[in-house]
Order: structure tokens, then C-alpha cells, then sequence
């Protein structure tokens, strides 16, 4: 019996599922999590000693890889200064100044410790600034775990939002609309019929927690579009993208200006961080200059802030992107082309450093329900041969993947050649 068993049987004594976060259980493609002992550059070691080639990555914080040294150092010195002083600090002042230059989008930005009070409070936000109780999301999207963002859609898109969870209320679910991403017509019509009571749209613009799915052209056009035409405010929720599919993150990407953006992952450099930021008119409706309360004992923590400063200077330098875009992409167009030569149908998507992969033969992948279609019995197969392997993909066909700048030439040949052996043994 392995070391990670051991943990695993152990840890649901007193952890609800033996986990912290739902999918670290490895439910949904069965057998038990690997527990994770240290990791470094583009590898994660387990507790029994086995190392893995790491496509994880903290899901999205570890764009540099793991354990930085410059990161660490930053980390490090700090620690030695204090770990939290529920002040201000320099740190923060920094970090909004370097949030601000990076994104044109964002005026100013209040940190948070994740990407859920990012997101929560930017609805709220949203709410406050509008006078309108209803927001707009899609399905497949994933925004934190909020009680309005918990929600799925009811029969029709005009129909009442149920809850996707026991104890989210049913009068907060009904004021979220759930419509199809990449619709754009949908997005339309509901806007037509009831544009005047909504105060948000909240989008990835850039799906990655339905795997990836990148935004049909006019889909984000369409949203800015009718956000303007009936005075909803357009929020990106670039958690995930932010930072990750270019230093501009999506909006940049697709030329698209939200009113608000959310952030989390990248900017905290694998400590505990989110924030959110866009207009000045939007934002300063915040405490203490404006209405709309929030706060936070640990917001704005000086590890998290001296992490996350180290890791945007880091990614900032030129050629960065292009780097791990490149990388990104051998790697994509290396699976699917490998699966083809052994027969296996696979369509992937890729955008800058976060990339997905669908046991299907359609392609494009541009909708919620082609994933929910793909093979996630062929899926779940892939990933336990590819652990074996030494191979950590996401443990579920509905999350991105994410390359770091840490992976080689090497790394990626060796995850290729594994995916060959992979696919072979399918036949079997
Ligand atoms: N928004 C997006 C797009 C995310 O991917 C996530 C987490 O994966 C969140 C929000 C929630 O962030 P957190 O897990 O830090 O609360």
C-alpha cells in the first residue's frame, strides 16, 4: 500500500472527502489522489518519491514553475519581515501600480485572497453600481463558489437559475441567468427582451474550466455590444486567463474592454491572492470612498504581494509569452497529431499557455456541449496511464491544462512520447 492510500484513507477522518478542494479527490476520473510532497521547476514529486511531469500547476498560479528561486527569495525576505500586519504596505502600492500599467482596462484594483471574493465582490460591485439585482453568466463557466455564481440554468435561458448546490438560496439563484457560451444570438435576445434589469455579464473570456474553449470571433464583441446598448457592466473573469494567455491576458488578446476584470492564480505566484480592478468610476463605488462594503483581514498580504510582484516582473520580460505559446502549442498540435497516427480521435485547443484536449473526432470545440458529448470514459483511461507514466494532467475532462515556462524541449517530448504509449495501449 502506497504512501498517498495511506494519506488518503487517513485525511477522510477529519476532512470531508479527504480534500480541501473537490477535485483534488480525483472523483471524477476514480482511484485515489496522489498526495503531492514538493515540487520544482515543471515537476511534482509524490510522497512515495515518484516524480511527474506537472501540467497542473497549482491550477495556473505556477507560470514560472515551481519553487521560483526568485519567487522563493522574494517570499523568503519578506517572512523575515512580518507575515501580515492588517496595514498597508508598500508591497500593495506596488502591485497596484503594476496591475494598472499592465491592464489599460484597469484603473485601480483592490486585492482579495481569492479568486471566489474577486469575483463575488465584483458582482456586488456590479449590483451596487447598476441599482440591478440580475447578472448574466454561461454554462460551463466556473466563477468561484458564490451563492449567485453557483447556479445553472432553468429550462430556458429566461426561465428562473437553480441552484447547482443545497444552500444556495433559490430567490439569489433566480436573479442568475445562465446562457450558452459562444451564442452570441442567445446573448442578444435575452438582452432584447429583459437587457434593462441586468447588471452584469460575468464571462471567461477564455472558458477553462469546461476544458478550454477559446471565444467564437463576435461572441465578446457581441457581449461589450449589448453591455453598452443597455447600461450592464461587462465583467471578464480572468482568474484563469489573466496572465496566462498573454500579458494583457484575453482582453487584450481579442482587443475587447471590460468594465471590471477579476484576477487570481498568476498574480499571487502560488500564495492565496485575487483581486479585481477596472474603471474608476466603478471601482471607488467601493469602501471606504464609495458604498459597496468589503474587505479583508488578510487582503493585500505581504507574501502574497512580494510572489506575485516577482512572478508579473518575471512574465513581463520580452519574448515570454512567445516562448511559452510556442511551447504550448508543441504540445497541443503534438497530442492530437500523435493520437491521429494511432488512431485515436482527439481535437485540442490551445491559447497561449493554457491548453485542452477532447477525445472526439469534431472539431472545432466551441461549445459546453461537445465537451459533455467527448469520450470521458477514454479520458479518465488517458489520465490514469498517463499518471502511471509520470505524466499530471488535471484530473477531469472539464479543466484547462497549463504549460510553464519551466517545461523543456525534453518535458514535452517525453509527455508526447508517453501519450504515444498511451494510445497505443488503447487498442488493448
Ligand atoms: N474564476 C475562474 C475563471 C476560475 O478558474 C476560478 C478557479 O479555478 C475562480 C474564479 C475561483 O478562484 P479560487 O479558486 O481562487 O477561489
Amino acid at each position: 500500500m502506497n504512501r498517498s492510500h495511506q494519506l488518503f484513507t487517513h485525511a477522510q477522518q477529519h476532512i470531508p472527502g479527504g480534500v480541501n478542494s473537490p477535485v483534488r479527490a480525483f472523483r471524477s476520473v476514480e482511484g485515489d489522489p496522489v498526495f503531492i510532497d514538493r515540487a520544482k521547476g515543471a515537476y511534482v514529486w509524490d510522497v512515495d518519491g515518484k516524480r511527474y511531469i506537472d501540467y497542473v500547476g497549482s491550477w495556473g498560479p505556477a507560470i514560472l514553475g515551481h519553487a521560483h528561486p526568485e519567487v522563493v527569495e522574494a517570499v523568503q525576505k519578506q517572512a523575515e519581515k512580518g507575515l501580515s500586519y492588517g496595514a498597508p504596505t508598500e508591497l500593495e502600492v506596488e502591485m497596484a501600480d503594476l496591475i494598472c500599467e499592465l491592464i489599460p482596462s484597469v484603473d485601480m484594483v483592490r486585492m482579495v485572497n481569492s479568486g471566489t471574493e474577486a469575483t463575488m465582490t465584483a458582482i456586488r460591485l456590479a449590483r451596487g453600481a447598476t441599482g440591478r439585482d440580475r447578472i448574466v453568466k454561461f454554462e460551463g463557466g466556473y466563477h468561484g463558489h458564490s451563492d449567485s455564481l453557483l447556479v445553472k440554468a432553468g429550462s430556458g435561458a429566461l426561465t428562473h437559475g437553480v441552484p447547482s448546490s443545497p444552500g444556495v438560496p433559490k430567490c439569489l439563484a433566480e436573479q442568475t441567468l445562465t446562457l450558452t457560451y459562444n451564442d452570441a444570438e442567445q446573448v442578444r435576445n435575452v438582452f432584447d427582451e429583459v437587457g434593462d434589469e441586468i447588471a452584469c455579464i460575468i464571462v471567461e473570456p477564455v472558458a477553462g474550466n469546461m476544458n478550454c474553449i477559446p471565444p467564437v470571433p463576435g461572441f465578446l464583441e457581441t457581449l461589450r455590444q449589448v453591455c453598452d446598448a443597455h447600461g450592464a457592466i461587462l465583467i471578464f473573469d480572468e482568474v484563469m486567463t489573466g496572465f496566462r494567455v498573454g500579458l494583457t491576458g484575453a482582453q487584450g488578446r481579442y482587443g475587447i474592454t471590460p468594465d471590471l476584470t477579476t484576477f487570481g492564480k498568476v498574480i499571487g505566484g502560488g500564495m492565496p491572492v485575487g483581486a479585481l480592478g477596472g474603471k474608476r468610476e466603478i471601482m471607488s463605488q467601493l469602501a471606504p470612498t464609495g458604498p459597496v462594503y468589503q474587505a479583508g483581514t488578510l487582503s493585500g498580504n505581504p507574501l502574497a504581494m512580494a510572489a506575485g510582484l516577482t512572478t508579473l516582473k518575471r512574465i513581463s520580460q520580452p519574448g515570454f509569452f512567445e516562448d511559452l505559446e510556442a511551447k504550448t502549442q508543441k504540445l497541443a498540435m503534438g497530442l492530437e497529431q500523435v493520437a491521429h497516427e494511432e488512431g485515436i480521435a482527439l481535437t485540442t485547443n490551445q491559447v497561449g499557455g493554457m491548453f485542452g484536449f477532447f477525445f472526439t473526432a469534431e472539431a472545432p470545440i466551441t461549445r459546453f456541449e461537445q465537451v459533455v458529448r467527448s469520450d470521458i470514459e477514454h479520458f479518465k483511461r488517458f489520465f490514469h496511464m498517463m499518471l502511471d507514466e509520470g505524466i499530471y494532467l488535471a484530473p477531469s475532462a472539464f479543466e484547462a491544462g497549463f504549460v510553464s515556462a519551466a517545461h523543456t524541449d525534453e518535458d514535452l517530448e517525453a509527455t508526447l512520447a508517453a501519450a504515444r504509449r498511451c494510445f497505443q495501449a488503447f487498442e488493448n
